[in-house]
């Protein structure tokens, strides 16, 4: 992010733009964002990974407010069903954990409510402490490091998430953890 850092009213908005709708978790996610970034020391989107503890509303304004993105590695979606992230700054190594803490909606109707809870002070929204992540290589936003075709189906798998077997490496819907079944031949 260039220049003076945008004012959180602004930062809303393009949570919104991004994500379809305002809600309390793009405020959560945006003060989130601004807390991890504030503790590691930088807003640089290269510099970070985010572990990004749920897959829901609060996930999509982290990625718009530190500029991190799935698509590059460097925003993680964990999907734990928790309100909390891990912001490392690779630069340094150094890693803070902000959680949400159990709040009462601010009054008001869905609108006010959000607008007001921008402006919560941060030690009533949040817990954080430092924490050490040492990410796998696999992991890390770059080309990929691994790439090989499955001995089974052909497909190639990236990033080492292939499984070593008897026949070769394979993906892991052919070693028997796929997420889906084979649609059976309809009579
Ligand atoms: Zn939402
Ligand atoms: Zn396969």
């Amino acid at each position: 992010m260039d220049g003076a850092p945008l004012a959180r009213v602004e930062l809303l908005g393009r949570c919104v733009e991004w994500h379809g709708h305002l809600c309390m978790g793009q405020v959560l996610g945006l003060r989130m964002a601004l807390k991890g970034m504030e503790l590691v020391g930088t807003r640089d989107p290269k510099r970070l990974i985010v572990f990004i503890e749920n897959a829901r509303c609060v996930a999509d304004a982290i990625q718009v407010v530190t500029g991190t993105r799935a698509g590059k590695r460097s925003a993680k979606i964990l999907d734990l069903g928790k309100t909390a992230a891990t912001f490392l700054d690779l630069e340094s190594g150094r890693a803070w954990r902000v959680a949400v803490r159990e709040f009462a909606d601010p009054p008001g109707g869905k609108d006010a409510a959000c607008r007001a809870a921008l402006e919560i002070p941060d030690e009533t929204l949040f817990t954080w402490r430092e924490v050490v992540v040492r990410p796998d290589p696999m992991e890390l936003p770059g080309r990929p490091l691994r790439a090989v075709p499955c001995a089974r189906c052909g497909e190639t798998v990236l990033d080492g998430r292939d499984v070593e077997c008897a026949e070769g490496p394979l993906c892991r819907s052919c070693a028997g953890g796929a997420y889906y079944e084979e649609e059976r031949e309809r009579e």
